[in-house]
């Protein structure tokens, strides 16, 4: 198989990124664009031994589940790698995933699963975005911003992202207006210098409260002040929604990393308000909030449910972030001790729980399994026995350490709280495994679609002790 070659091929599966899988010549293909249930021709972008990637050149004949993007730069964008295909089978295809992933990777065959909980407005459900700022290649001199291209750093031209609010496309316009006015030079990767990195925009779905955060290559932006009046004379938005909060990301390093740790406020405190399943959440540029309030609100649901709670268990809320899962047990436990490596965050947590009338809640900046390992939260926290033990971890999954402490402390039901199915897989086969320990098994097992249009799936998973 050469590259440029073109290939007609029937399309069985897709993978985690979206791509179509079909075989031709004893090849597998990965083809962009392509949907189950289509029979494309494509053209072979990068051939390998056994497989090549390829994207689609024509839809020979078009899937029954293939759909017309709602974004017209859906295919160019990196964001989204699903919107051709109808959402319910986006559903089915992600309740699938885990499944294969539980009985793959991790060795399960009965696996209790229960059905995918999807959006019924699959559309403008985050309440983040993160915008990179760029030199135009089509009108030197002028400025753009929207998404990377998939596995590169070209910026597709997009102001109105269908998964965002429509008002950053407004805030967007007005920033990039004022840059070019005042000859403020977008940052250039390859060369570290310029100006302008990213816009990142978060909203409080439900308070309305708008926080706009410009993440530049330096300490100071030229003009900012008359950056904030072009702001805010777009506030209040036709929906009601109000600028509450406009500040600076101080990121001078030669990194892909979107954001550096210092925030300076140009407008307002750095921070707004979000309410989340009746509770108030104090969110700042740098803290973990889950980008989707709609799903959110089901899946911290499902995690309270699972944890079986009769308001006498002392629960553990392991990568507790802003300590949202923590507020959302503490009504039903006797004590929830929320952990998490990031200080700002602890911090946020504590401010929160105080404002909202926690008294149960007690929370320490630390690692989840030196914590566990120690045997105490710190010098003054005798460690306790947990009844319940939640965990949240990124991508990457709990280390195993924490996995064997976990079975050591031998909580009775253990509720996983997973963004990524093949390390959640990876981490339920130690639990579950035979060893030293407590031993679990797997009760019950819920995937929620808080990413809908990406390949992302979260899973909610309980273990119940068995020895
Ligand atoms: N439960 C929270 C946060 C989940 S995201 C929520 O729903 O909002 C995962 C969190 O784990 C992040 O806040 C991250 O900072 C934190 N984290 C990453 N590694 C960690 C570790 N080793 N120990 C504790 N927290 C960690």
């Amino acid at each position: 198989m050469q590259k440029n070659d073109l290939i007609k091929v029937h399309i069985e599966d897709m993978t985690n990124d979206g791509e179509g899988i079909g075989h031709s010549d004893g090849f597998t293909l990965f083809v962009k664009d392509a949907v189950i249930g289509d029979t494309v021709l494509a053209r072979v972008t990068r051939p390998k031994k056994t497989y090549a990637y390829a994207r689609v050149e024509q839809v020979l004949v078009s899937s029954p589940d293939r759909v017309a993007p709602a974004c017209p730069k859906a295919r160019s964008c990196g964001g989204c790698r699903m919107q051709e295909l109808a959402y319910e089978k986006q559903l089915a295809f992600k309740e699938d995933l885990v499944r294969r992933n539980l009985t793959r990777l991790g060795g399960f065959s009965d696996i209790p699963m229960e059905p995918i909980i999807g959006m019924e407005e699959p559309f403008r459900y985050r309440n983040k975005a993160q915008y990179p700022i760029g030199t135009s290649k089509k009108e030197p001199g002028r400025l753009t911003t929207g998404f990377y291209a998939g596995r590169t750093h070209d910026i597709i031209d997009i102001r109105d992202c269908m998964l965002a609010p429509a008002r950053n496309a407004d805030i967007l316009r007005a920033i990039l207006a004022f840059a070019e006015e005042h000859h403020l030079p977008a940052y250039d990767e390859a060369a570290g210098t310029g100006l302008l990195r990213h816009v990142l925009i978060r909203e409080g779905f439900t308070s309305g409260e708008v926080l706009i955060c410009l993440v530049i290559n330096g300490r100071k932006l030229p003009k900012a002040g008359q950056l904030v009046e072009k702001l805010l004379a777009l506030s209040p938005f036709p929906d009601g929604a109000e600028i509450k909060s406009i500040c600076l990301n101080v990121n001078e390093k030669r990194t892909n990393v979107i954001l550096g740790n210092e925030v300076l406020p140009l407008f307002g405190p750095p921070f707004i308000f979000d309410t989340l399943g009746g509770f108030s959440f104090r969110i700042s540029p740098l803290s973990f909030y889950q980008v989707n309030p709609v799903q959110t609100v089901k899946l911290y649901g499902t995690a309270v449910e699972f944890a079986g709670l009769t308001g006498n268990e002392t629960v553990f809320d392991l990568y507790c972030g802003i300590g949202t899962i923590s507020h959302f047990l503490a009504p039903h436990a006797k004590d929830v001790y929320g952990v998490e490596i990031v200080p700002e965050a602890i911090l946020d947590a504590k401010e929160n729980a105080a404002r909202n009338g926690l008294k149960s809640t007690h929370f320490f900046t630390a690692a989840a399994e030196d914590v566990a390992e120690r045997g105490y939260f710190d010098e003054h926290t005798p460690l306790v026995r947990p009844d319940v033990i939640v965990v949240d971890p990124p991508r990457k999954g709990c280390e195993a350490s924490l996995l064997h402490t976990i079975r050591a402390l031998a909580p009775d039901r253990v509720v996983y709280v997973s963004c990524d199915s093949a390390t959640l897989a990876r981490d339920l086969k130690i639990l579950c495994a035979e060893g030293e320990g407590a031993r679990y098994e797997l009760a019950r097992v819920r995937p929620c679609d808080m990413f809908p249009h990406t390949g992302h799936v979260e899973t909610v998973v309980l273990l119940t002790r068995n020895t």
